[in-house]
């Protein structure tokens, strides 16, 4: 029998969460955005649950529940308000990047600090994305060089989520230069380290309070034993990271979705044109099912794909599942958000009605790690039977023109 309904703890934990939601994350989004940031109280009670611990194994300290549970969470959260997630301790890719990367000793000391109750300040992030310049070898241009004892690491990385709030990052550099893609690093740098700077906050369409910036690496000294080596295969583990990042994004875009859903049914029952609901003229009601169906179905493919990754399914089967699920997860809360905001007519655009910051958000979260394109591209591979190369399936690291 196949059964994706969560267990009895996993309805626990998202009753608890839920009832949070409910009480201090959606009445407060429109809070979160003003300020930028998301208050001390919310994170400090988000760590003491142990929220962005539930998929650490418990011999790393966490909670050892799995990533269906940390994607059930993420979408009860992403429900009360998606852009929260981004400004919560523990819930950015740096933890999912160090399960696959680190070894057991590194991973432990690494993720002590997400998975301390006591901690509602212990961010983390991930640097890989870089300004995009015109160069002839594929490959980063963060580079580490190796020195005695270690690399030195220089570079500009962009689009870094809480920058300034982190205190250790996984930054990602170019190791090998002659081995293209092949030849990447990562390395942990912590903030306090000599040649470590933060640049300008940009100001951004939605998910305003993940705090982004650049962060400069200027001849950055890191030991060996900073390097995360990734297993045997560097680069599968490093996709295994992004693909599992992206279907928690993507629970946070299920999440999104379903309120935007819901949202817009309780609208189109209560507006009224000639003399009935408007949910009950056909375009408007079979409008509102095929999102219903959106919702409905994008939530089964992050939870299957979850499922998949926590059953030990074969690598490949979970990451089709997975590039199918978050790039369905991000087109649905796109198409719900969009169309909650096109039934509300004109109020629908105003900053009163909350479906105007969700269609924001939702826009963000899918260029968040892997894009729905990236993701079609990694299926398609997979598809087709043609290599994972690094080059072929991982985000491209360059960012757009403007920065250069
Ligand atoms: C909310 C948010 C949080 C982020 N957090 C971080 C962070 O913490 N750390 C960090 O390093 N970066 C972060 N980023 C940056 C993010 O990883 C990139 O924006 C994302 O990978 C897309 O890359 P890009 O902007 O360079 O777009 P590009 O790669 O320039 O893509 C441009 C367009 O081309 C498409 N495209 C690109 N490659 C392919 C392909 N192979 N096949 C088909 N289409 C393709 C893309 O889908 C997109 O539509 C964040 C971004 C956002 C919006």
């Amino acid at each position: 029998m196949i059964s994706f309904e969560p267990s009895e703890d996993q309805q626990l934990i998202l009753g608890t969460v839920a009832d949070f939601t409910r009480a201090s994350v959606a009445p407060r989004a429109r809070e979160v955005e003003g300020a930028r940031a998301v208050s001390d109280d919310v994170r400090r009670a988000v760590a003491e649950m142990g929220l962005g611990a539930a998929h650490v194994p418990e011999a790393l300290g966490g909670q050892g529940l799995g990533l269906l549970t940390a994607a059930l969470i993420n979408e009860e959260l992403g429900f009360g308000d998606a852009a929260t997630c981004f400004g919560l301790p523990a819930f950015g890719s740096f933890s999912y990047a160090v399960l696959e990367l680190a070894s057991e000793e590194q991973a432990r000391a690494l993720l002590a600090p997400l998975c301390d109750p006591s901690r509602g300040d212990a961010f983390a992030s991930v640097a890989w994305s870089e300004r995009a310049v015109n160069r002839e070898r594929a490959g980063f241009t963060t580079l580490a060089t190796p020195v005695d004892g270690g690399f030195e690491l220089t570079g500009r990385k962009c689009f870094v989520q809480n920058v300034e709030l982190a205190e250790r990052f996984v930054v990602f550099a170019q190791v090998e230069a002659e081995r293209g893609w092949d030849g990447l690093g990562a390395f942990v740098v912590s903030k306090g380290d000599a040649g470590v700077s933060v640049g300008e906050r940009h100001r951004t369409l939605g998910v305003d309070c993940g705090n982004f910036a650049e962060l400069g690496l200027e001849k950055v000294r890191v030991a060996s034993s900073e390097r995360l080596m990734g297993g045997s295969d560097f680069t599968r583990a490093t996709l295994r990271f992004f693909a599992k990042y992206s279907l928690i994004v993507a629970a946070r875009q299920v999440g999104l979705g379903r309120a935007a859903f819901d949202v817009a049914r309780e609208y189109c029952d209560i507006r009224k044109a000639f003399g009935k609901p408007i949910g009950h003229f056909q375009a408007v009601a079979f409008t509102l099912a095929d999102r219903h169906m959106d919702v409905e179905s994008a939530r089964e493919m992050v939870r299957r794909a979850a499922w998949m990754w926590d059953a030990g399914k074969d690598d490949a089967a979970c990451l089709l599942a997975t590039a199918h699920a978050a790039a369905h997860a991000h087109e649905v809360a796109m198409r719900a958000a969009d169309d909650a905001v096109q039934l509300h007519g004109g109020a629908g655009f105003m900053r009163d009605v909350i479906v105007e910051k969700m269609m924001r958000d939702a826009k963000q979260m899918s260029l968040v790690g892997m894009t729905p394109e990236q993701l079609d591209q990694l299926a398609a591979r997979i598809t087709t039977g043609q290599p994972l190369d690094a080059g072929a399936v991982l985000p491209t690291p360059e960012t757009q023109a403007i920065f250069t």
